[in-house]
């Protein structure tokens, strides 16, 4: 037999289709299944969220429906009160807080009120040391005056300012015409500042003067546009009529602020904003007049809202809404809405056409009323966004900023349902998306390991279904091997004996010394032939379980030096020499006579597998015990084992793929590993250092003085073919 032979049919074929297509089929069906019971779930899940979705916009449109009364009502107001006035008292009277302004819009969408907000000037209270002017010497003495202001030389920065003034009026005198000085940049400044001085030193008259001059000064020389309105004397001569309202009465503190609230004073926001402050400040609770300061104060920062709001609704607001009137021209429906997002605060711009009496008295075609949605929807958004139930809102602007974020870990695959309500979008998502992404995973962990079992299953089946078909290949095959290889066998011996038998039978023999020699030929075969055919029959009572042994207590020293002496000459006739180291005294219970053909068929072996070519070999025979075991080892110099079928050589009719020409039947080393392991032992091969192999029976050893004459039967095991 070869060393390894294909046994792939088209039953192995076969085989594998039947198993593996109806496992293909079934994990086919079972991916199918679990597809569509994870598609199932997720629908159910969105539908789910799109009836969340129905009712949370449902929840949401009462608080839309609050919008039109106030619209209504602004008509009724604005005509009369102005937008500051207006949206005050809609606040206030219909208790609607979401309502942050009103704005005035001419027919092409720009801003009627307020008036594109002026550059801030942040909070120059304390003191504007930059007076414009061309004279470098007066600007570095006004910066010296302003350092002792600062550091607390009053009286200093007094003087130094008074004598530039008295420069001033030196080199400017009165016009002759009128008798009055014009004031440049430069003195308006050192006027400021030399009365902010006299008002620290207690000088409270010579304060007012110079404060006087100054906002005299601003609104003479600004006129109201052109350069340097919004410059430092515009400026400088408010902050003087500020300080001349804070020396005079409380009265006077109210008119200013009303004249602010009321846009008759232009300085930037900031300075306004800031000196509304002030002066609201500056009229006692105690005072009669308080409560109007009150009033005031607030109407100036609506106006400043406003104001603030307009910047945002020039940048964002105005070309979206021109858009949106061009659309929808001559659609009938005048009122439009629109929904954007400034800083933090989502707004919804609601736009009317303006009345007849709006149009006349206010000049505006439109009347845009913002209005903050996170407060418009406050009272309905907690049990929609808190995620008490199992979906949570999220809710964006129309440019998808959100107003109310998603939660923070949505799953990769959903996609929530969403709806437009008043021009915002509403989203559905899973409240407890921890627990879903948990599931996700779940089924996704489950639906591999379903997957990997299967496939691991469908190998193992496949494997072992190859293995036995294979082994029912191998068994045929050996079948056929037996046949012939026997019947091979066979021939060779028997056509000597019969060609030899009949030469002497025909007194051929040319002396009686040739006849001897035909002789000895004929009792060598019939000899190869008997051992043929016991080893025959006991690998077929191998294979049936039926081979039995006899073991009894043997010296197994004696038993292997016999057979070395009685085997001897036959290896030396082959070219073996034959050597043998036995340690004396080694006793085992075994089958005495199957242990003598075991070894000799070990010996046989050393002497057959020679290397061809190689006519004189050693062969060693040594016999020792390790381990509470007898080693008996046979030793050769031959051809050896390839390393691959070392173990195999051990199966029946297996011949190792080096056999060549050596005759055999491949049937002595598994009668001999039999033998072994029916005898609590076994048999190994190793290769020799040097070329060669190495057999080690090794059976359990026995008290020398344990005699166990007649022991029963061993049961052969059922042994691997
Ligand atoms: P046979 O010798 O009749 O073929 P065996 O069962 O005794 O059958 O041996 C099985 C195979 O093991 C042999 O065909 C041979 O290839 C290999 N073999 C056994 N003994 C040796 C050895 N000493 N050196 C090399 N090969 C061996």
């Amino acid at each position: 037999m070869t060393a390894k032979r294909q046994h792939f049919s088209r039953g192995h074929l076969l085989a594998l289709c039947t198993f593996l297509v109806p496992l293909g089929v079934l994990a086919w069906l079972g991916q199918s299944e679990l597809q569509r019971s994870g598609s199932a779930a997720r629908e159910a899940l969105e539908r789910e969220a799109r009836t969340f979705l129905q009712s949370a916009a449902q929840a949401l449109a009462p608080q839309f429906d609050r919008l039109p009364p106030i619209v209504e009502h602004s008509r009724q107001l604005l005509a009369a009160e102005g937008p500051v006035r207006t949206t005050l008292a809609l606040r206030d009277q219909d208790a609607f807080p979401p309502l942050l302004d009103i704005v005035l819009l001419d027919e092409a969408s720009s801003l009627v009120w307020p008036e594109p907000p002026l550059p801030s000037l942040g909070l120059p209270f304390a003191r504007d040391a930059r007076p414009r002017g061309t004279d470098t010497a007066i600007a570095a003495t006004l910066r010296t005056a302003d350092l002792l202001l600062q550091t607390g030389r009053i009286a200093e920065a007094a003087t130094v300012l008074q004598r530039l003034i008295t420069r001033f009026e030196e080199a400017n005198p009165p016009q002759p015409r009128t008798g009055r000085r014009e004031l440049d940049d430069q003195e308006v400044a050192a006027r400021f500042q030399l009365g902010a001085a006299r008002r620290k030193l207690g000088d409270l008259d010579a304060a007012r003067t110079e404060f006087e001059k100054v906002a005299q000064a601003g609104p003479r020389r600004g006129g109201g546009s052109g350069a340097g309105f919004y410059g430092d004397v515009a400026n400088l001569s408010l902050l003087a009529e500020s300080a001349l309202a804070e020396l005079g009465t409380s009265g006077d503190r109210v008119r200013l602020l009303r004249a602010i609230a009321e846009s008759r004073r232009e300085a930037a926001d900031g300075l306004l904003s800031a000196l509304a402050v002030r002066l609201a400040e500056r009229v006692p609770n105690t005072d009669p007049l308080h409560a109007e300061a009150q009033v005031l104060l607030r109407e100036e920062r609506q106006r400043a809202q406003t104001r603030a709001i307009a910047v945002d609704y020039d940048a964002i607001q105005k070309a979206e809404l021109r858009r949106r009137l061009q659309r929808e021209a001559g659609a009938g429906n005048s009122d439009l809405q629109l929904v954007s997002t400034f800083g933090s605060t989502t707004m919804l711009l609601w736009v009317r056409d303006a009345t007849d009496e709006e149009r006349s008295k206010r000049r505006c075609s439109r009347v845009g009323l913002h209005f903050d949605i996170g407060q418009l929807l406050a009272p309905a958004l907690p049990q929609l966004v808190g995620g008490t139930g199992s979906f949570a809102l999220a809710i964006s602007d129309p440019n998808d900023v959100p107003m109310v974020p998603p939660p923070r870990e949505v799953p990769a695959d959903f996609a929530p349902p969403l709806t437009e309500v008043h021009g915002l979008v509403l989203r559905a998502f899973p409240a407890n998306t921890e627990k879903l992404l948990r599931d996700a995973q779940a089924a996704a962990q489950n639906r591999t390991l379903l997957f990997v079992a299967l496939f691991f299953t469908a190998l193992a089946g496949a494997l072992w279904l190859w293995r036995s078909v294979s082994r029912e290949a191998e068994l045929a095959a050996l079948k056929v091997d037996l046949v012939s290889r026997v019947s091979h066998e066979l021939k060779t011996p028997l056509a000597l004996i019969r060609m030899y038998g009949e030469t002497l039978g025909l007194g051929r023999a040319r002396d009686s010394e040739q006849a001897a020699q035909f002789g000895g030929i004929i009792a060598r075969e019939s000899e190869r032939l008997t051992t043929l055919i016991q080893r025959i029959l006991d690998f077929s009572r191998q294979q049936a379980g039926t081979l039995q042994y006899t073991p009894q207590h043997t010296d197994l020293t004696t038993l292997a030096r016999n057979v070395c002496a009685a085997y001897a000459p036959h290896l030396e006739s082959r070219g073996a020499v034959l050597i043998d180291t036995l340690t004396p005294g080694v006793f085992v219970d075994c089958d005495a006579n199957a242990c003598e053909s075991a070894l000799v068929n070990l010996l046989e072996n050393a002497a057959k597998y020679g290397i061809e070519g190689d006519d004189e070999h050693e062969i060693e025979v040594d016999l020792r015990t390790r381990g509470g075991e007898a080693w008996l080892e046979v030793r050769d110099r031959g051809r050896g084992i390839p390393d691959h079928e070392r173990d195999r050589v051990f199966d029946g009719f297996y011949r190792a793929s080096n056999s060549g020409e050596v005759r055999g039947a491949g049937l002595g080393l598994s009668l001999v590993r039999h033998f072994a392991r029916a005898h609590g032992g076994d048999v190994t091969s190793q290769p020799r250092d040097g070329g060669g192999s190495v057999f080690r029976l090794a059976l359990p050893l026995s008290p020398p003085e344990t005699a166990s004459p007649g022991s029963t039967p061993t049961q052969t095991q059922p042994q691997r073919p």
